[in-house]
């Protein structure tokens, strides 16, 4: 067996982990119990009735020995034990169907809440995604909420049964014998400051825990998914990755077993000391008895050292519950601290939802930063008419995609503004603006189902004749037609089963399906071979010419075909105009040319 665990102070580290129980905070999880409070006064008259009930043993027996055994009185005898047996079955009828309420409301609550999150996390900004730890989302969502259904069956019930268990309990020592129900009474401080003690030394423990399973989240979330596992496969890290995750997984063992273990010693004093009340209740009941002539009887020593054993239990459970309501407590705030994150994005009070809009786009001297510190797009402007198409180039992070993230607003502008349709996009109803703006983007996403399923996420209630047409502007149609189950082909696990080209194709067709006013394309920088190449550029040529669009550019091809080219270097346009022209430059434009694109299209 472990040894006790017993720093009997907490660090001020420690100290500032355990979470700040106000009023703000206990109002705020109860007002989760709100709309079940008629279930909740069930519950709590269920738990009242079978408190009682529980004690009923304890005075029934004082009877049985009084009345029944001494006083020879079968008729008596009997009919105490009948009432035992009765309010023992009552009790345990009533414990099922509190504990049926008790689950529901549990289930409810946290049903309640998993929306709640699951509607909050996708109101959140891309900000929010790419700066959060992917496992900690995700134990947010699943083992915090799943906490807080263990909160309301065990926490909230085992404080209600206890506090009644010990209030009934102690009422009926002092009706029996005030003198014995004091000396009682008086050995449970004995007990209360080890129990204490060994609650803080628990609630460190369970925090580590908790670090740990977030941090075992994370490597699952990591290593296991579909790109993670291509990378340590390649690298030949999975010694590695199994000695990483072994370490973490032994790291939590020990913490379980030191939780486990916790104040194990606490317990040996505790059961001495709760040993010692009975004893001293025989003693002095035993004097009160013989040398005092007092009005006690065995049958009523008998009773108040079984409702002593009574107080005892609820109180020693109230005091380890401290740990269960500072996790809970916790837990909370951890929840809460989630739901707090502002939803930075987000329609304005009074946005505007035009009856149609015709793709133009302006720019007008934008800046913009992910991060305070670093400015990443400095006085951007430039315009791009209705039908007309523009090619953004630039050297890698000089920023084009951050350029179009401000147009569907995954990320707001820090200065300056971006207009759609000539309206500030800040000012448009959010999803007017993104049904209005398709993206194809660089890393195209799938998600695991067939062709079909994915093309209609675009528009729900297209026709196959719809599919048939988007898939051929997309020049994506035979290859569906080849496969032997056509569009209802199962892509795989992020539409691995495809190749690069297939999927690029897929989601052209997908944003066709949309029918967007601006399409914007972020060319794949990744080369494609040759013919999956052509594919795609027979595929948006025609979509360049008959519509608004913005094409970030790696190929000479994509950049020949829009009506404009902008050059971008750190965040900054630096060139503007048309091919023929900024080749002659002999600035970024040439360079580049001569670097990529030139090659690109030799190649
Ligand atoms: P590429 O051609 O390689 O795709 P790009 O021109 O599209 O590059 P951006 O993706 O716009 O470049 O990135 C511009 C700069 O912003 C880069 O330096 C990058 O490191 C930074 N950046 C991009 N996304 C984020 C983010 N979510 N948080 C912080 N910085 C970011």
């Amino acid at each position: 067996m472990g040894g006790p665990i017993t720093r009997g102070f907490m660090t001020e580290e420690e100290k500032a982990a355990v979470p700040k129980v106000t009023k703000g905070l206990i109002k705020r999880v109860f007002s989760y119990l709100l709309p079940y409070w008629k279930q909740l006064l069930l519950v709590l008259l269920a738990i009242a009735v079978s408190s009682v009930l529980n004690l009923m043993p304890a005075i029934l027996t004082g009877k049985i020995i009084d009345e029944g055994l001494i006083g020879r009185d079968l008729k008596l005898l009997i009919i105490f034990i009948v009432a035992l047996l009765l309010t023992n079955l009552a009790a345990n009828l009533i414990g099922v169907l509190e504990s049926y309420i008790n689950t529901w409301i549990a289930q409810h609550i946290t049903f309640d809440m998993r929306n709640q999150m699951y509607d909050h996390l996708q109101r959140m900004s891309q900000k929010f995604f790419t700066s959060n730890n992917q496992g900690d989302i995700i134990t947010r969502m699943t083992s915090d909420i799943d906490g807080v259904e263990s909160v309301v069956t065990n926490t909230f019930k085992s404080i209600l049964s206890n506090s009644i268990t010990l209030v009934f309990a102690i009422i009926a020592m002092f009706q029996k014998n005030w003198i014995l129900a004091i000396l009682g009474i008086a050995v449970i401080p004995l007990f209360v400051i080890p129990t204490r003690k060994a609650g803080k030394t628990r609630w460190t423990l369970t925090r580590e825990a908790q670090e740990c399973n977030d941090e075992i989240n994370g490597i699952l979330n990591e290593k296991l998914s579909v790109s993670g596992q291509l990378l340590v496969k390649l690298f030949c890290k999975e010694k590695e990755e199994m000695e990483h995750y072994r370490d973490a997984n032994s790291r939590m063992v020990k913490l379980n077993i030191k939780e486990r273990m916790a104040g194990r010693w606490f317990f040996v004093v505790l059961n001495t000391v709760t040993n010692i009340g009975p004893m001293l209740l025989y003693l002095v009941g035993g004097i009160l008895m013989m040398k005092y002539n007092s009005t006690l009887t065995v049958g009523d020593i008998t009773v108040l050292v079984a409702l002593l054993g009574k107080t005892y239990m609820p109180v020693n459970s109230l005091l380890n519950i401290q740990v269960d309501w500072m996790r809970s407590m916790a837990l909370f705030t951890r929840i809460f601290n989630y739901f707090d994150m502002p939803v930075e994005i987000k329609n304005a009070k009074e946005a505007v939802t035009p009856e149609k809009t015709d793709g133009r786009v302006e720019f007008k001297n934008v800046d913009f930063s992910y991060e305070p510190e670093r400015q990443i797009l400095k006085n951007i402007s430039f315009s791009l008419e209705s039908g007309k198409s523009m090619a953004i180039v630039g050297p890698s992070g000089s920023g084009k995609s951050t350029i179009i993230n401000l147009i569907p607003r995954l990320y707001d502008v820090c200065g300056g503004e971006v207009l759609f349709g000539g309206e500030d996009v800040r000012k448009l109803d959010l999803s007017f603006l993104r049904k209005n703006v398709g993206v194809v983007s660089q890393e195209t996403y799938l998600f695991n189902g067939t062709i079909r399923d994915n093309l209609l996420y675009a528009k729900p209630d297209a026709t196959e004749q719809d599919l048939v047409d988007a898939c051929e502007k997309a020049n994506i149609y035979d290859f569906i037609r080849s496969q032997e189950q056509g569009f209802d082909t199962m892509v795989g696990n992020r539409g691995l089963k495809l190749s690069g080209g297939e999927k690029q194709r897929i989601s052209i067709a997908r944003v066709l399906l949309k029918d967007p006013a601006l399409i914007i394309f972020d060319e794949a920088t990744s080369a494609l071979d040759s013919i999956s190449e052509s594919k795609i550029q027979e595929a948006i040529d025609p979509i360049i010419e008959s519509r608004t669009a913005i094409l970030i550019a790696h190929r000479l091809s994509t950049i020949l075909a829009a009506d404009e080219i902008l050059v971008v270097k750190d965040g900054e346009i630096v060139e503007r105009g048309q091919h023929k022209d900024l080749v002659k430059l002999g600035g970024v434009y040439t360079e580049l040319y001569n670097t990529q694109f030139k090659r690109i299209a030799e190649e």
